[in-house]
């Protein structure tokens, strides 16, 4: 691996080289003055763009649509890593990388922002009737930004080392943060205002299930047929048959799935039980038509009360 990320160096700064002397000026003082922020996934990049605008050059390292779990750096993910200022990543079993290639690198003048320590991080849980791998541990669920207080931690944690790091730019990042906090918690009034009163507390997934947090924030009661970051997408006939059982017997309307997923499993159980196929999205990456639309997590999240108040009637 280090002789690998020896290499890249080289060629990094060869490409560097040659970069100087076809690039406009304009790009070239643009790329020498802007803040090189690198998140992994999607839900950093979302936050740092809501907090930084056009002020910083921001990459994401998954590609839009992919996998999150599964994801390994190529070499042009380790080039973008080597040259930031700020990396941002979320510090749950996914990140197992993470370390691995920080090590290999000179991080002295790179911020290193590991997200789940801005939060009270949970446990991830396994629930009667789910289906869990074999190999589960304890250990902590990575989806700690689904919460819309748990997000807020996490835009204050990511503004403070923005303007840590270009003091220039300080005033407009904690501006720009407080009103997107703002907007955020609007969302959890929305969120509360779709559970405190609700006709049910409990909600069923034909999917895996990384809403803990979401759950734990509102007093929810779940089913799921995987825990929230299992790999697997194929559910037994049993687990299949005891989520079917919970809808009928508590006559629940909505059956959910989450993004990128085959909803093979959702449209079974909508099927024989009549309930309605919802999406909860999790925000854990999106459509690349999403994401060259532009689309927020805020958006999606919005979307997710109007269905979870209408799973709750
Ligand atoms: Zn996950």
């Amino acid at each position: 691996m280090k002789r690998i990320i020896m290499l890249l160096l080289t060629a990094l700064a060869a490409m560097a080289a040659l970069a100087g002397c076809t690039q406009k000026p304009d790009e070239t003082r643009d790329l020498d003055t802007k803040l090189r922020v690198t998140t992994t996934i999607f839900p950093p990049y979302d936050f740092t763009r809501e907090i930084a605008g056009g002020l910083v050059n921001l990459t994401m390292l998954l590609p839009p649509a992919s996998e999150s779990h599964s994801y390994e750096p190529t070499p042009k993910d380790i080039i973008a890593l080597q040259n930031s200022d700020v990396f941002i990543y979320v510090g749950g079993e996914s990140d197992d990388w993470v370390e691995r290639v920080l090590a290999s690198m000179d991080t002295s003048k790179m911020t290193l922002i590991g997200l789940i320590d801005s939060v009270k991080a949970l446990e991830e849980e396994s629930v009667e009737g789910m289906q869990a791998d074999e190999e589960e541990g304890e250990a902590l669920d990575e989806h700690i930004w689904t919460a819309p207080r748990n997000a807020i931690s996490i835009v204050r944690a990511i503004a403070a080392a923005l303007a840590q790091k270009d003091a220039a730019n300080a005033e407009n990042y904690r501006r720009r943060a407080a009103e997107y906090i703002a907007q955020l918690e609007e969302l959890h009034r929305s969120f509360e205002a779709a559970t405190i009163h609700a006709a049910r507390r409990t909600i069923v997934f034909a999917d895996r299930f990384p809403f803990r947090y979401l759950a734990d924030a509102y007093k929810l009661t779940y089913f799921a047929a995987f825990p929230g970051c299992s790999t697997e997408t194929e559910p037994s006939a049993a687990t299949v048959a005891f989520l079917i059982d919970k809808i009928r017997a508590e006559k629940i309307p909505v059956v959910f799935h989450i993004e990128l997923s085959n909803e093979r499993m959702a449209d079974t159980i909508s099927e024989a039980t009549g309930a309605k196929k919802l999406l909860l999205h999790a925000c854990h990456n999106i459509s690349k038509q999403d994401f060259t639309n532009g689309v927020r997590c805020i958006d999606l999240y919005r979307r997710n009360a109007e269905n979870l108040k209408e799973a709750l009637r």
